[in-house]
């Protein structure tokens, strides 16, 4: 186990404060991009008690495979107009910072008011694309994550804690094998 439960909790009612103070006095638009980022933007909007907004963007993911970098796709677009809007992406990773670079550069074409990052996990050690973040949950080690929110094919994002996956190719291949950190006890 790389982040428990009760880490995870305590660090986003931290963010929560800090986003919070920041926002003061403004509607703040949390844009969270699908899938992964779902689970850490209901716990994090929890935590702020302004008037804000969500919306959902979904696009193409090449996952690790960086080398097809020009791959990414909108799939789904936001709801509504983020023209003169305060902007925070909500984001569960960001490892290389392709994706996320790509997705700024489409917001920031469209005239927000500002434009900021708020991320749960960031692995900075295999970052290409140079991004500002300016909300950051915890610095990850350079290892594949799994839970709250991270999929490995698919699964396992209702993992309350997050775990690292030394043998990734092992947990595609064996659907089950995480199976026992679902257990509503396991992280405890
Ligand atoms: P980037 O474009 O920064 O390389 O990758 C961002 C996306 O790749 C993340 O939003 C996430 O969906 C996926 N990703 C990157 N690293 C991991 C990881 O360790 N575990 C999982 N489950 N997804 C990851």
């Amino acid at each position: 186990m790389l982040f428990g439960r009760e880490d995870i909790r305590r660090r986003i009612e931290e963010l929560g404060r800090t986003i919070t103070g920041d926002y003061e006095g403004r509607e703040p638009v949390l844009i969270s991009v699908l899938k992964g980022g779902t689970v850490f933007l209901a716990d994090l909007i929890r935590e702020i008690p302004l008037p804000l907004r969500v919306d959902f963007m979904s696009i193409s993911s090449y996952g690790r495979a960086a080398e097809s970098m020009g791959r990414v796709r909108i799939l789904k677009d936001l709801d509504e107009d983020i023209g003169g809007q305060h902007v925070i992406v909500v984001e569960d990773i960001v490892d290389t910072g392709l994706t996320l670079s790509y997705l700024l550069s489409v917001l920031e074409s469209r005239g927000p008011a500002s434009l900021e990052v708020c991320t749960l996990l960031d692995r900075s050690a295999r970052r290409i694309a140079p991004l500002s973040l300016r909300y950051v949950g915890f610095d990850c080690p350079d290892v594949f994550v799994v839970g709250y929110g991270l999929d490995v094919g698919g699964r396992y994002r209702n993992l309350p804690d997050i775990l690292a996956v030394e043998d990734q190719a092992a947990v595609t291949a064996d659907p089950a094998a995480l199976l026992p950190f679902l257990d509503p006890g396991a992280g405890r």
